[in-house]
């Protein structure tokens, strides 16, 4: 993976004319995760955002719409979220991205989602991954994705954030339309998860927030909540 660098830009790099990406949402596995492809409309360079189960059905997505998937992005390290990465990795030999915070679970995930969903066969996750942090920035053709850091669900949760005509961003399982994320595992953080949707709320009100299960919201309507 000695093509990080391609992505991973230098904290608080701005261009001038990005555009708004085109996004795909792909519900996925037993807890309707959603897995985000999301794309340059002039390049179909594309981040494939939490790529949660059933890694050849994403990537026959990637095939049939002729995207150039880059990498892979976890908003966190919960099993929902990550468990296609083997295959992706596989088929398009991909790096994985995610706040170091949340590692130790995504070192757990197999064993998590045998235990939780009562499977005797779940795929591994690739153990080589690259870890992401705050003010870090994606590329991908003329769009870009920056790393907001928002803990609390989990201590490495992420979101990313697209600003273009419109903002737009994906907050994995830190907000959801009328609700917000479980804090009720034993690494949760509740005081945490207030700041991070505080840091949402900031942005503006007219943001499209893309959650990390069902539809999609906007900070107007979240924050009022
Ligand atoms: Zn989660
Ligand atoms: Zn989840």
């Amino acid at each position: 993976m000695d093509d990080i660098n391609k992505f991973i830009l230098q904290k608080n790099k701005k261009l001038a004319h990005y555009l708004e990406p085109e996004i795909l949402t792909l519900t996925l596995g037993e807890l309707d995760s959603n897995c985000y492809l999301v794309s340059c409309p002039d390049t179909q360079e594309t981040i494939i955002i939490d790529p949660g189960d059933d890694g050849s059905f994403i990537s026959e997505k990637i095939l049939e719409l002729k995207l150039k998937p880059l990498c892979m992005v976890f908003t966190h390290g919960h099993f929902d979220h990550v468990l296609g990465s083997l295959e992706l990795r596989l088929n398009f030999d991909l790096p994985i991205f995610l706040h170091k915070n949340d590692n130790f679970l995504v070192k757990d995930a197999q064993k998590s989602a045998i235990y939780w969903l009562k499977k005797h066969e779940v795929a591994p996750v690739p153990s080589e991954v690259s870890f992401i942090s705050k003010g870090q920035i994606l590329e991908f053709g003329k769009c870009q994705l920056e790393v907001i850091e928002t803990p609390g669900h989990t201590p490495g949760s992420i979101s990313l954030v697209s600003t273009s005509t419109t903002t737009i961003i994906f907050t994995g399982d830190t907000l959801f339309k009328n609700s917000v994320g479980r804090t009720d595992f034993k690494y949760s953080k509740p005081l945490e998860l207030e700041k991070s949707l505080q840091k949402l709320f900031s942005y503006p009100k007219e943001t499209l927030c893309y959650p990390g299960h069902g539809e999609s919201t906007t900070i107007e309507a979240e924050s009022q909540i």
